[in-house]
């Protein structure tokens, strides 16, 4: 595996920063901020070690969909996925209303396999200073990139927080 600084850099075009849904070799060529960047500060702490511990749950009442929403939403997550369940947000939350569920997603609540994947520095200083910047990782064990962010598969060691915000 190598690294790179330039987004334009030919040899990143395989995986796209995207979670995949089948076991893939990991990336020859992984993306990072330059030296520069990463020197300008940090935003998060310095994390190089994150485990595999599957989507979080939903947080608020589930409900089936409405005939309505299911003609709306029939794509689904444009996978091959229908949605099955709408999670339904508090008034707090306005103007989203809530989110659509997948089964497949509901399977995958909380059923990462545990694994602790560990970084090289330029990576894990990228996180630090754009949580942002990546929109999956890999697990090591699974051999996949999945999700990062608040509804992504991934804690930082030894907390709760979740890889990517
Ligand atoms: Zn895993």
């Amino acid at each position: 595996m190598s690294l790179t600084t330039d987004p334009k850099d030919p040899r990143l075009g395989k995986w796209g920063g995207k979670p995949e849904d089948k076991p893939t070799p990991q990336d020859d060529v992984y993306l990072v901020l330059s030296d520069e960047e990463r020197a300008k500060g940090f935003v998060r702490p310095y994390r190089d070690a994150y485990r595999h511990v599957g989507l979080p749950g939903p947080k608020y009442p589930l409900r089936d969909l409405t005939d309505q929403e299911r003609e709306r939403f029939k794509t689904g997550d444009g996978r091959g996925n229908p949605y099955v369940k709408f999670e339904v947000y508090p008034k707090e939350l306005e103007p989203l209303t809530g989110k659509c569920w997948t089964q497949k997603q509901l399977d995958s609540v909380g059923q990462g396999c545990g694994t602790v994947t560990t970084m090289g520095r330029a990576l894990s200083e990228t996180y630090a200073r754009d949580p942002h910047f990546y929109g999956a990782t890999y697990c090591y064990n699974c051999m996949r990139h999945f999700a990062v962010g608040k509804d992504g598969e991934f804690v930082w060691e030894g907390t709760d927080e979740r890889v990517g915000t």
